[in-house]
């Protein structure tokens, strides 16, 4: 009768560090979030502006150029849907006792919705349609996080 033995055991999670290169595009969007600036880029065949910016539109499959195209954009925008949940986005174990609202937000004069969290608003209060702005963070590094979520208009 064979016996199962554990050679090496670990509990718990294993942190990997790591870095990737977010491309041409994005790399020009996360300059610009560092200086608290939203850019979209226009496809210049059928007009449709994206935030974040990308290469080949969505829409109509043009190629969206690097060299030009790029528009600057409020930080203000409309809620386009939303989910109210108790879980932490990267942290699916734990609870939070506060449910969050995560929202699908439409920055104004772009065509595409970023997700984000919506700050300081009350889940019954939320609607679609709602009016929202940027909340930035205090110290921004070029990165997502720069946006700390979205509060009313
Ligand atoms: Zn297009």
């Amino acid at each position: 009768m064979s016996e199962e033995k554990i050679v090496v055991g670990n509990k718990g999670l294993i942190r990997a560090e790591f870095n990737f290169w977010v491309g041409q595009y994005m790399d020009r969007f996360y300059d610009n979030l560092e200086k608290r600036k939203i850019v979209g880029n226009k496809c210049p065949k059928c007009g449709d502006v994206f935030v974040p910016p990308r290469k080949i539109c969505g829409k109509c499959n043009g190629i969206l150029p690097l060299e030009k195209g790029w528009i600057d954009l409020p930080d203000t925008g409309t809620v386009t849907n939303f989910t109210i949940t108790s879980y932490r986005v990267n942290d699916r174990s734990s609870r939070k006792a506060k449910p969050q609202i995560i929202a699908m937000i439409q920055i104004n004069g772009s065509n595409t919705a970023i997700i984000y969290r919506l700050l300081d608003i009350a889940p019954e209060e939320i609607k679609v349609g709602m009016k929202v702005k940027i909340e930035w963070n205090d110290k921004t590094k070029g990165d997502p996080s720069d946006i700390k979520g979205f509060v009313k208009a």
